[in-house]
């Protein structure tokens, strides 16, 4: 069996390895003593990703990602995964595949933009007092007439104060599912 990478293959760590090096190592001393990622080294940073064929790579080439397999993408990520954090995350952003499940219309009001790098989603999973273990999940979503109405408390949200929306996981259901179940 052959465990070499493709030419392919070589070349996306290569190009990923380089834009770290270049864009993104130089900021990192800078980011993490202030804690602070400046919107317009943000959009200086994004634009050369999306350049470089490198923003939200995840997604499949029929929304203008790079249809990656899935060893490319550990590969893109492994390389991208050496630089800061938020560094990354932000400026080379790579869109919640779920975003992927919408219809026609969520996809183009949601998942489009983020491609483009018009805007950031953010994915709210994690509780005070839910994090490996979700099901421990409190916060909740009932649904009010024709509206979800929301309740609860969701933290360490990456890039939830640049996000233009947030896909949140809530709980919803309770009388036929959790508390069924425990009687
Ligand atoms: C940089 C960063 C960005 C993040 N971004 C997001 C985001 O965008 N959206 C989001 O929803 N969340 C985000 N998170 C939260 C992340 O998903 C949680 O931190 C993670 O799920 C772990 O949860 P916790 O911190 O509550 O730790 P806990 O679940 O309390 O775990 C604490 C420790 O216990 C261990 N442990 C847990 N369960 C078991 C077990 N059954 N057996 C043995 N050991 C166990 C863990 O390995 C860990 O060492 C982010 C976290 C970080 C650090």
């Amino acid at each position: 069996m052959d465990f070499e990478l493709s030419e392919e293959q070589r070349m996306i760590v290569e190009t990923t390895r380089a834009f770290v090096e270049a864009e993104l190592y130089p900021h990192e001393a800078e980011v993490e003593r202030t804690g602070v990622l400046p919107v317009e080294l943000i959009r200086e940073i994004q634009a050369k990703a999306i350049a470089a064929g490198l923003y939200a790579a995840n997604m499949p080439v029929e929304v203008g990602g790079a249809g990656l397999d899935t060893l490319s993408w550990l590969l893109y990520e492994k390389e991208l995964g050496r630089a800061n954090y938020a560094l990354h995350w932000t400026c080379v952003a790579r869109p919640s595949n779920i975003l992927l499940a919408g219809n026609a219309e969520q996809r183009e009001r949601y998942l489009m933009p983020c491609i483009r790098g018009e805007t950031w989603d953010c994915l709210a999973m994690t509780e005070p007092g839910a994090g490996s273990d979700l099901r421990g999940m409190k916060a909740s979503a009932r649904l009010d007439g024709g509206d979800w109405v929301l309740n609860g408390t969701k933290h360490f949200i990456s890039h939830a104060d640049l996000a233009g929306f947030a896909i949140v996981f809530m709980a919803s259901g309770e009388e036929e599912t959790r508390a069924g179940r425990r009687s």
